[in-house]
C-alpha cells in the first residue's frame, strides 16, 4: 500500500492511512506501506536546499517542519508517553541531518543534484516514524525502514532507476522477516541508495514507483495506490463533467493516459509491477469504499474501443515544411537526432505521405531550444532549399483518445473526426501509432477542451456500458 502526501498530509488523514492498513492486515494480508511525504513538505525542502546554495538561510523552516509533524504524534500517539517520546526524537535526528546539510550547501555555495536528492527524500524519513507509530497505536506491531536499505538505484541524482536484482535481495532480507513477524513495515518512498549507499531519489512523485518497485521485489500480489481521487477517469473532470472512474484499465492503457496527461499513474511507475504482472489498483483513502481502478494485463474484457480522451496543453508544434524534401534520405533522422541532443521529449510525430511536411509536438519549455538546435543543424538543406522553413506553432494542444480495444474496429476514426466536425473543431494534425490504441491529433488550445468533450459525449463515455 502506498500512501499519497495528501493521504498523509494531516492527523486524520495519517489516522485514516494507518486504519486502512490495520484493516487490511486484519483481513488475513501481508500488508507493506510506502509513504510519500506530508504534502508540500517536498517542495519545502527543496525551496530550502536551493536557498542554502545561496547563503541565504530560513531558520525557521526546521520549527515548521518540525511542529507539523509533531502535531500529527500529538493528536495520534500522544496517549502513549515512551512511544511518542521516541518519535519526536526520530524527527530531531532526521531534522538535524537536513540542517547540517543545509548550512554545508550556504558554505559551499553550490547544489548538485547529489545533494538535492539527500535533502529532498527528508520528507519521508519524517512521515515513515508517524505514519508507523499510528499504525502501532492501532495495534499492529510497525516500524519504519528507509528506503535507503532496500531500494538499489542507479546514480542518475533526481532521477535514478532501481536495480531489481538487489533490491529484490534487499527487500528480501530487510522487510521479509518483519511480515513473517506479522508487521507492517512502512517504507519510505521516493528516495534510494546506490549501491555505495549513497542517497538518491526517483524524481518528483517518485513514491508510486517505489511502490511498484517493493511490490515486484516482493512478489506482491497487488499494489495498491491510495491516493486523494477515485482512480483513473474517463477523461479530466474538470473539462468534463460527467467524466466517470474506469473501474478496469489495462498496463497500456494506464500507461498510455499516463503519457497523455492524465496526472493520476507516472508511465514509469507500472512498469515494475507490468513486468511481474501484479494488479495494481488506484484507491482513494478519503473515500474507501470506492472500488478504484485496478490495472491489469487485460484491462476490461468486454469494453469498447475508446474508453477514454485526454488533453496536453503547454505543447508548441514545430513542422519542417518543404516540398524539396521528397525522396531525399536522412532529413528526419538528422532532425531527430537534433531533437535528441536537446534532451527533448517529443510526444507525437506526424509525416504525410508526401513527404512535403513533417511535424512533431513538443514540451512548450523545449521548443526554442529544439527549433535553434534545429535550424543549425538543418542549415545545409534550408540553403539548398530542400527545406523551404521551419516553423512553431504555439498555443496548441494534443487530444488523445484511448484504449485497448481500438485496434481492429473499424469506424473509430470517422467518429473521432466526425464529432470534431459537428462541432467545427479545426484539426491541425493527426497520428496514430500503429498499436491503434491511441488516436491523438493537434487543435489549438481554445478548442481543446470542446474537442476532448465532444469525443467524450460521441463514445458515451459518461455511461457505464
Ligand atoms: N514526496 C515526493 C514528491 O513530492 C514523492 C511523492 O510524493 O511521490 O515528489
Ligand atoms: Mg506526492
Amino acid at each position: 500500500m502506498k500512501f499519497g502526501g495528501t493521504s498523509v498530509g494531516s492527523a486524520e488523514a495519517v489516522a485514516q492511512a494507518a486504519q486502512l492498513a490495520v484493516r487490511t492486515a486484519a483481513k488475513g494480508h501481508q500488508v507493506v506501506v510506502v509513504t510519500s511525504a506530508m504534502s508540500k513538505v517536498t517542495d519545502a525542502l527543496i525551496t530550502a536546499a536551493r536557498q542554502a546554495s545561496t547563503g541565504r538561510w530560513n531558520p525557521a523552516l526546521r520549527q515548521d517542519l518540525f511542529d507539523r509533524h509533531k502535531t500529527v504524534a500529538d493528536a495520534l500517539i500522544g496517549g502513549d508517553t515512551a512511544r511518542h517520546t521516541d518519535v519526536l526524537d526520530v524527527l530531531r535526528q532526521r531534522l538535524d541531518r537536513f540542517e547540517k546539510l543545509c548550512y554545508g550547501l550556504s558554505m559551499v555555495h553550490e547544489l548538485t543534484p547529489r545533494l538535492l536528492d539527500a535533502i529532498s527524500g527528508t520528507g519521508e524519513m519524517l512521515a515513515a516514524p508517524l505514519v508507523a507509530a499510528a499504525i502501532a497505536a492501532r495495534g499492529r506491531p510497525s516500524h519504519p525502514v528507509d528506503a535507503t536499505d532496500v531500494v538499489v538505484t542507479t546514480d542518475q541524482f533526481g532521477g535514478a532507476e532501481p536495480l531489481m536484482e538487489e533490491t529484490r535481495a534487499k527487500a528480501a532480507a530487510r522487510l521479509k522477516p518483519a511480515i513473517a513477524r506479522g508487521e507492517i513495515p512502512v517504507v519510505t518512498g521516493f528516495i534510494g541508495a546506490t549501491r555505495d549507499g549513497v542517497a538518491t531519489t526517483l524524481g518528483r512523485g517518485g513514491s508510486d514507483y517505489s511502490a511498484s518497485i517493493i511490490g515486484a521485489a516482493l512478489d506482491a500480489d497487488e499494489v495498491w495506490i491510495w491516493t486523494d481521487v477515485d482512480g483513473v477517469m474517463t477523461a479530466n473532470p474538470s473539462e468534463v463533467p460527467e467524466a466517470r472512474t474506469l473501474a478496469d484499465v489495462s498496463y497500456s492503457e494506464a500507461s498510455e493516459l499516463a503519457y497523455y496527461g492524465a496526472k493520476v499513474l507516472h508511465y514509469k511507475t507500472i512498469l515494475p509491477a507490468f513486468r511481474k504482472r501484479i494488479p495494481v489498483r488506484i484507491l482513494n483513502s478519503f473515500n474507501p469504499t470506492h472500488p478504484g481502478t485496478r490495472v491489469t494485463v487485460e484491462g476490461d474484457a468486454s469494453a469498447r474501443g475508446v474508453k477514454a480522451v485526454t488533453s496536453i496543453r503547454g505543447v508548441m508544434l514545430v513542422a519542417i515544411n518543404g516540398t524539396g524534401m521528397q525522396g531525399i534520405p536522412g532529413i528526419v533522422a538528422k532532425a531527430f537526432d537534433a531533437v535528441a541532443e536537446q534532451q527533448a521529449n517529443v510526444l507525437m510525430i506526424s509525416q504525410a505521405s508526401s513527404e512535403n511536411n513533417i511535424c512533431f509536438v513538443l514540451s512548450a519549455a523545449d521548443a526554442p531550444r529544439v527549433l535553434a538546435a534545429l535550424r543549425s543543424a538543418l542549415e545545409v538543406e534550408l540553403m539548398r532549399g530542400h527545406i523551404d522553413e521551419i516553423t512553431a506553432e504555439q498555443q496548441v494542444a494534443i487530444v488523445a483518445a484511448i484504449g485497448d480495444r481500438m485496434r481492429g474496429t473499424p469506424g473509430i476514426a470517422a467518429t473521432v473526426f466526425g464529432a470534431l466536425g459537428k462541432e467545427g473543431i479545426n484539426v491541425i494534425a493527426i497520428s496514430q501509432g500503429s498499436s491503434e490504441r491511441n488516436i491523438s491529433f493537434v487543435v489549438t488550445e481554445r478548442d481543446a477542451a470542446a474537442a476532448v468533450r465532444a469525443i467524450h459525449r460521441a463514445f458515451q463515455l459518461d455511461t457505464n456500458h
